[in-house]
């Protein structure tokens, strides 16, 4: 059995495994797709003390510091469900593959992130990165002095065209109802910009392109179910991150109404010995620096939590 087992290898599940096994204890990880989102990533420039990298560049490096390490990483397995160390009759969590193999440890750090949801029209996985963009944070320097568009009218829809509305030249905001969900200070803040046009009643059809950027997004007016086109270089879809706990339902970790994990001060869940880092939990800000804080911050609890626990 493991001491402590990282489910997710993503930065959060990189940085966890890499403090673990440095505290000579015996660390696996399993992972679906090694990297996690940062392989979807085209170009990063906001990780700190690297000007600029891609995705899969930053994830080839997350792994060889991962194998610099003795932790045994098993990649392309899915976990279907734990079962906490108190539930089992030899005093180790199980942790459930979808292979049919079950993995035991001492400790689980919970990192398997989260998903953009996405528009699901014609034309956005053919844009995405060249012009389809999920975080203004990440991508928004890339579309200075341009015409963008914001998909969605709740908060982090909202933040988005207000953090964007400095950088690019306009932003139009696409809300599907007839009122937007975000709080009345950011609209306030965003009405009163005069770069930002919100439409409501706009239900997106299409991402436009000349075959290799964005040039424009089609969207029908639902008051009169007229098709209109607005012709820009970037869209900021803005309707959702939902993190990977779908798996964790039957389980006894708690979960907020939006699916996230609930974790204290040390990463820990309210389960003993689980813990949990990255996007999959209550964070807020969901970034690849930040991620990585998590992690190194749950491992180092969950080493806390062993040192104080007896092996079972
Ligand atoms: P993830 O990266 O989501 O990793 C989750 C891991 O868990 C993966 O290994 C996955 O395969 C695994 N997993 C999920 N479910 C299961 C399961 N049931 N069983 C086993 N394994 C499972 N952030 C920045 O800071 N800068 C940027 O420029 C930037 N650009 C981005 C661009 C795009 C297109 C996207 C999508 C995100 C971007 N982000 C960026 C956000 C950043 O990628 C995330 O904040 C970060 O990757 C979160 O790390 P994580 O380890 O918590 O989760």
């Amino acid at each position: 059995p493991f001491d402590v087992l990282v489910v997710g290898g993503g930065p959060a599940g990189a940085s966890a495994a890499i403090y673990s096994a440095r505290k000579g204890i015996r660390t696996g990880v399993v992972a679906e797709r090694f990297g996690g989102q940062v392989m979807d990533t085209m170009s990063i420039e906001n990780f700190i003390s690297v000007q600029e990298t891609t995705g899969p560049r930053l994830a080839a490096s997350l792994e060889e510091h991962v194998k610099q390490y003795n932790v045994d990483i098993m990649s392309e397995q899915r976990v279907k469900n734990i079962v906490e160390a108190t539930d089992t009759e030899d005093g180790y969590a199980h942790i459930y593959l979808e292979s049919g193999a079950i993995l035991k440890s001492r400790s689980v750090i919970i990192s398997t992130g989260a998903r953009w949801r996405e528009m699901n029209v014609p034309g956005e996985q053919e844009y995405r990165n060249k012009g389809v963009a999920y975080c203004p944070h990440c991508d928004g320097p890339l579309f200075k002095g341009k015409r963008t568009a914001v998909i969605g009218g709740g908060n982090s829809g909202i933040e988005a065209a207000i953090d964007l509305a400095g950088i690019v030249e306009h932003v139009t905001v696409l809300e599907f109802a007839d009122t937007l969900r975000a709080d009345q200070v950011l609209i306030n803040k965003a009405e009163s910009m005069p770069n930002i046009d919100i439409i409501k009643m706009a239900q997106t059809t299409e991402v436009v392109g000349d075959g290799t950027r964005v040039t424009g997004i089609s969207y029908k007016d639902r008051n009169t179910d007229e098709i209109k086109h607005i012709e820009l270089a970037g869209i900021f879809v803005q309707i959702g991150l939902v993190p990977n706990t779908e798996w964790l339902k039957e389980s006894a970790v708690a979960l907020t109404s939006r699916g996230e994990i609930e974790i204290g001060a040390h990463g820990n869940t309210n389960v003993n010995g689980i813990f949990a880092a990255g996007d999959v939990t209550t964070v807020p800000y969901k970034q690849i620096i930040i991620a990585m804080g998590e992690g190194a911050k749950a491992s180092l609890g969950a080493f806390d939590y062993l040192i104080r626990t007896p092996a079972p």
